[in-house]
């Protein structure tokens, strides 16, 4: 509490977002001053909460949209980085023994140059980082990728589920051998993630694979533990959930750009007090950053509804989706796209679309398919509209 408090005065006094808010000796209630914030509030208005404590051209910035497709400008001081850097490798090395010295593998969506020329190489070896194409996750890509994350001998893999779930599949159906051994975990990142899929990818390079929660604003809020919860870092961010079951961050280590109750746009719920020897409040992320309503039938509907009844098909049916997409092909149909995992039976689409039909009364089709496309962005959207609205 005593950094939130500190965080809270420091806004108050050199942010103009919060100038006119007044200071508080209670630190419940002088939270409870704060408004929430959300992405569309910042957009545009950055300046407004950076601290004049800095100058803006000592500070990194970083610019985010997330799926929403509001493109946030975060700027962040040396010392803000330092700090958040510490509680997201004090996980790393707690759960794989990392330090940042260490050889990784990360992936990177090919950016074009000035003068417009592509650079052509998907594979790009820079000191002790093997970076890997995004976007193009063609067969011939995969082998190369797996070629170079052999020979390269990393201790460690950061990148998002849906391409590591692209590799897997290769990795478990070809008949090349390789050698990961010198892996010691896969961390995943930037997307919703289901269990399976986790299981998935560690059955695939036979190594540990962890969960990490974070944002470009704050860096780390959550990280798995081994017995496959989500914990909070309440030591870098200070964490409520509004009545949209929405996550409301609190930046602790954020004092060149401080965002206090910033609604990030996820769809979480806390879970219920289970025993577990790693600290920290658990939270269940029931939709990833993509959190709209959609209306159907006249109502607002969550799309996190997609979200939980998979969870459930799942509880009857494990292991039987690896990946997944929502599609709305119009006013009350929608398609669910999906790769089956080797817990697929074909009850578990009639289990799937009985928890659908609990909440929504729409039309659901299936289709089964073996590659689901990545966004721009190089991520997958879970929830897409296609056609005419
Ligand atoms: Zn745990």
């Amino acid at each position: 509490m005593y950094n939130l408090k500190n965080l809270l005065i420091h806004a108050i006094e050199t942010v103009p977002f919060y100038n006119d808010l007044e200071l508080l000796n209670d630190v419940n209630e002088f939270y409870e001053i704060f408004p929430e914030i959300k992405r569309n509030n910042l957009s545009g208005s950055e300046t407004l909460f950076l601290s004049s404590k800095f100058r803006i051209e000592d500070l990194t910035l970083h610019t985010t949209s997330g799926s929403t497709g509001i493109p946030i400008r975060c700027y962040k001081s040396n010392t803000d980085l330092i700090r958040m850097g510490r509680h997201l490798w004090k996980e790393r090395n707690k759960h794989g023994k990392v330090n940042p010295r260490d050889k990784y593998v990360t992936f990177f969506i090919r950016r074009y140059n000035k003068d417009k020329s592509v650079n052509n190489q998907n594979v790009i070896i820079n000191k002790n980082n093997l970076s890997l194409n995004l976007l193009d996750l063609s067969l011939k890509n995969i082998k190369d990728y797996c070629r170079a994350i052999h020979f390269f001998q990393p201790k460690w893999i950061f990148g998002p589920p849906s391409a590591l779930n692209y590799i897997s599949r290769y990795i478990l159906q070809s008949n090349e051998k390789y050698d990961f051994s010198s892996l010691k975990f896969i961390e995943l990142t930037g997307e919703f993630c289901l269990k399976e899929q986790q299981d998935y990818i560690s059955l695939a390079f036979d190594t540990k694979v962890t969960n990490m929660y974070g944002s470009k604003e704050t860096w780390l809020i959550a990280y798995s533990c081994p017995n496959g919860h989500l914990h909070l870092c309440e030591d870098n961010v200070y964490c409520e959930i509004n009545n949209n079951n929405e996550l409301l961050l609190t930046g602790l280590n954020n004092y060149s750009m401080p965002l206090i109750k910033y609604n990030i746009g996820d769809s979480v719920e806390w879970v219920a007090e289970t025993e577990c020897t790693f600290s920290g409040r658990m939270i269940n992320i029931l939709a990833g950053r993509s959190s709209s309503y959609i209306r159907v039938k006249g109502r607002f509907v969550s799309i996190a509804v997609f979200f939980l009844a998979l969870n459930d098909t799942h509880r009857t049916f494990p292991g039987a989706f690896i990946q997944f997409q929502i599609q709305r092909t119009g006013e009350e149909n929608f398609k669910f796209l999906f790769i089956r995992g080797k817990g697929f039976k074909e009850e578990a689409l009639i289990k799937y679309e009985e928890n659908i039909k609990k909440e929504l009364d729409i039309q659901l089709n299936f289709e089964e398919t073996d590659f689901i496309n990545l966004g721009k962005n190089g991520k997958l959207s879970y929830f897409i509209e296609i056609g005419e609205k």
